[in-house]
């Protein structure tokens, strides 16, 4: 993920299914969320990884390649439990109905039809095809009709789902053409600061800070905790059913919120001249040092780790570079004269112990990572003699609500039209 950077989107559609024969597809989602929980199964009890794809095969009445495309997805979700623990070991007893994944021109085609449409023709089950045409946004139609006529684009694995009880195509594309600009080519670095309540951003030129922003989210944590409550009490009653719908919504929220998050990330940095956003390497801190407990906390209230790749691939869709920095004690340095103590931190303040400079804290840590950006693409540390007024923002529900801290003029006009040029 450091280094490369693939220019991958995912577009939606609705399925008008014209072959009268919904219920294949709908029964082809439970067979595979049935090849779904027996990889799972196996893989807890131990399984070689690589004699599952064609154990499950075996059983599953689905096409071949869309049932190893499924345990790919099921082994995916094991091993970012093993490494990120993103959201609790994957179940292997839920019901109901789970993606079926195909490989295009395997599991499914796309074509263009004489009225402008995009017909689609899905192989649910061996030999037996669900046929229709794709429904969704301009947008997404446009970026897929481009990508079928082979400019520039290629076309990826596909996901049928049922979503509120309409069947769905999520289809990948790929640009080929466009192209992330070069990290060493950056003028301003983005220092991002994610946090269990909040993600703070510092861009830093050559000239010293230039901006920071910090992007409360204090609704993610709330509804994180609220559906833990929620699931230990029916855990205790012994429902895993609802259990296992409560984890669901949760983690679509949670996702949702941060798509939010990640995209206003992009916008924000957009601004800049040549910017390079510069995340924290949490994996490096997992094998390298000991978890701090604002470390710890910080790993295990968030998933990190999808939040940092939402923006890192929004990004590059914008053709802006991603770098990584190991965080260590970026959180207890302080951001003017280099001093570095645990002490100098104090929950959401940080007071320097040798300069007396005080910061808002996890800006502070912002302005640290940009630092760190800037030393790892070997460029001078310019010298910090002031830092900008912190600005914040709250993210909500409905979108970006500014909830000004400060009262200053600003640069670039950012604030004066008030809805921060982000658009969910
Ligand atoms: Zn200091």
């Amino acid at each position: 993920m450091t280094d490369t950077q693939a220019l991958l989107k995912t577009l939606d559609f609705q399925l008008d299914i014209r072959s009268d024969n919904e219920s294949l597809l709908y029964d082809a989602t439970l067979e595979a969320r049935l090849a779904y929980n027996e990889t799972i199964r196996l893989a807890k009890q131990g399984v070689d990884w690589d004699a599952i794809p064609d154990r499950v095969a075996e059983d599953a009445n689905l096409v071949k390649n869309t049932t190893q495309r499924v345990v790919a997805k099921a082994l995916g979700a094991m091993e970012n439990y093993y490494e990120y623990d993103d959201f609790g070991q994957p179940s292997h007893t839920k019901d109901g109905e789970y993606p079926l994944r195909a490989n295009y021109e395997e599991g499914y085609n796309l074509s263009l039809t004489d009225d402008g449409d995009v017909a689609f023709r899905i192989s649910a089950k061996p030999y037996k095809h669900v046929k229709g045409v794709l429904k969704g946004s301009d947008t997404h139609l446009d970026i897929l009709k481009t990508a079928l006529e082979g400019e520039g684009w290629k076309i990826g694995t596909a996901e049928a789902l049922f979503h509120n009880e309409n069947a769905e195509l999520h289809v990948n594309v790929t640009n080929t053409e466009q192209t992330v600009r070069d990290k060493q080519d950056s003028r301003t670095l983005i220092g991002v600061d994610v946090n269990e309540d909040n993600v703070a951003l510092t861009a830093l030129s050559e000239g010293g800070v230039e901006d920071t922003l910090v992007i409360d989210f204090p609704e993610i944590k709330f509804e994180r905790h609220r559906y833990f409550t929620m699931r230990k009490r029916v855990q205790n009653a012994g429902k895993d059913s609802i259990h296992d719908t409560l984890e669901g919504r949760e983690e679509r929220f949670v996702r949702d919120r941060l798509h939010k998050v990640s995209r206003h990330i992009v916008e924000w940095s957009r601004q800049f001249e040549r910017p390079c956003i510069v995340f924290e390497d949490l994996k490096e801190i997992r094998d390298s040092i000991d978890c701090g407990t604002r470390m710890n906390r910080r790993l295990h209230h968030l998933p990190f780790r999808a939040l940092q790749f939402y923006t890192s691939y929004k990004a590059s869709f914008e053709g802006i570079p991603t770098a990584w920095i190991n965080p260590e004690y970026t959180s207890q340095r302080c951001p003017m004269c280099g001093h570095t103590e645990g002490a100098n931190r104090n929950k959401k303040r940080l007071k320097c112990k040798d300069c007396g400079h005080q910061d808002h804290s996890d800006r502070g840590a912002s302005v640290n990572i940009a630092v760190k950006g800037v030393k790892k693409l070997d460029w001078n540390v310019p010298a910090l003699n002031s830092l900008p007024v912190v600005r914040k923002v709250r993210r909500q529900a409905s979108g970006a609500v500014d909830a000004p801290t400060v009262t200053h003029p600003t640069v670039r006009g950012y604030q004066a039209d008030g809805r921060m040029g982000v658009s969910d």
